[in-house]
């Protein structure tokens, strides 16, 4: 069937000013980690995307690994851009990363100007665009000196091949550095994509939010609802087919009762706001517009219509934050770790 978008969907999304360049993305982006592989039929993931863009939700989060197998949620948006999104390109902000391994031998990986050229081709041919809004390097390199990665991110972005750089996961004076060396380039460093959420808090703790607001670079925090921890739904147990169920990611051992029981507690805090568990989360990680946008998952449409009403209420009073503070607190769960080497 032929995919029109809702008329309305501009006036149902609140879009914030990446940093300090001209680019404005929605406080919920969508990313396409999970469930847009082999694994997922095609019609929940054109329902999921076709959902997410008629709540305003413009920008689309991806990197060459996600699938499985890895490509594959390139391949199927490719075909979601060429059946559903045809003649809105110009409306959409889509992103792609290398920096995980993503074919054999030495040059599959890591941050070599080799790597992330080939790798960025490759992105845009699975996905059949001449260009990505941003791109970024996944993960930094402690081997490959950041001159030659950001060097690469700046052909990247001089060849046309993305309009944005960013990076991802770096620490606070690792993203100094490379800031430095891509303005010595004259390329200006759009974006930083960290985790974030109320059970980790690592962008605090490591001053990488103090860093950016200096620098004048946007965030997008991942996760922003713990891999689905920070809703309801482990509340009665693990449902069939959750990502817990599927130990994907989620380690379903980090769903102890102390755990239930602090989103017990949260869930009754975004209650007396009027919100679902899933919206104070993401209204959370927003408040005070420290971060540009929240980009998180979803296994099903309703899930992005949930996530995407969060923008109704970004305000927390401070009583609001210090009752979150005395059940959320940034906790040493090694889910985190892994999270971000598989992102
Ligand atoms: P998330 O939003 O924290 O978790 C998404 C999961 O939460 C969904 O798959 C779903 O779980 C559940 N969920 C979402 N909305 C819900 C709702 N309203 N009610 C109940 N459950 C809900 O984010 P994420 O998927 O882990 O990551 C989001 C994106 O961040 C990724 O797609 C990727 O683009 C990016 N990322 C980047 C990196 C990196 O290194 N840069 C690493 C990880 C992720 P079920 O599937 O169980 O239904």
């Amino acid at each position: 069937m032929t995919y029109h978008p809702a008329e309305d969907r501009y006036s149902k999304m609140v879009y914030r000013r990446c940093g300090k360049s001209g680019l404005k993305l929605p406080a919920v982006s969508l990313g396409l980690w999970h469930n847009f592989g082999h694994d997922t039929p095609h019609q929940v993931k054109r329902a999921i995307c076709q959902t997410a863009f008629d709540h305003g939700i413009t920008h689309f989060d991806l990197a060459n690994n996600y699938g499985p197998p890895p490509g594959s949620a390139e391949e199927a948006f490719g075909e979601i851009l060429r059946t559903d999104f045809a003649g809105f390109r110009d409306q959409l902000i889509i992103s792609s990363k290398a920096g995980y391994e993503m074919w054999n031998g030495p040059y599959g990986e890591w941050g070599s100007r080799k790597y992330l050229i080939a790798s960025c081709d490759q992105s845009l041919k699975r996905m059949g665009l001449e260009y990505v809004d941003i791109f970024y390097s996944h993960r930094f390199d402690p081997d490959t000196p950041l001159e030659e990665t950001m060097g690469a991110l700046e052909h990247i972005w001089r060849s046309g091949r993305a309009l944005y750089i960013g990076i991802s996961s770096y620490n606070s004076q690792r993203s100094r550095e490379a800031a430095a060396i891509l303005r010595d380039m004259g390329v200006p460093l759009l974006i930083h994509q960290p985790s974030y959420n109320m059970l980790n808090r690592w962008v605090e703790r490591d001053g990488l939010t103090d860093t950016l607001d200096e620098l004048g670079v946007g965030s997008i925090a991942f996760t922003p609802l713990a891999q689905g921890l920070l809703t309801k739904k482990y509340l009665g147990g693990i449902p069939e087919g959750s990502r817990a169920a599927q130990e994907k990611s989620l380690n379903s051992n980090v769903i102890t009762p102390e755990m239930i029981a602090k989103i017990k507690a949260l869930d009754e805090i975004a209650q007396s706001r009027g919100q679902s568990l899933a919206q104070m989360a993401i209204a959370w990680v927003l408040r005070g517009g420290r971060i540009t946008t929240a980009l998180i998952g979803a296994s099903k449409p309703s899930q992005v219509i949930d996530c995407a009403g969060a923008v109704s209420n970004l305000d927390f009073t401070e009583a609001e934050l210090a009752e979150i503070d005395r059940h959320a607190q940034d906790e040493a769960i090694n889910l985190w770790a892994r999270s971000s080497e598989m992102g």
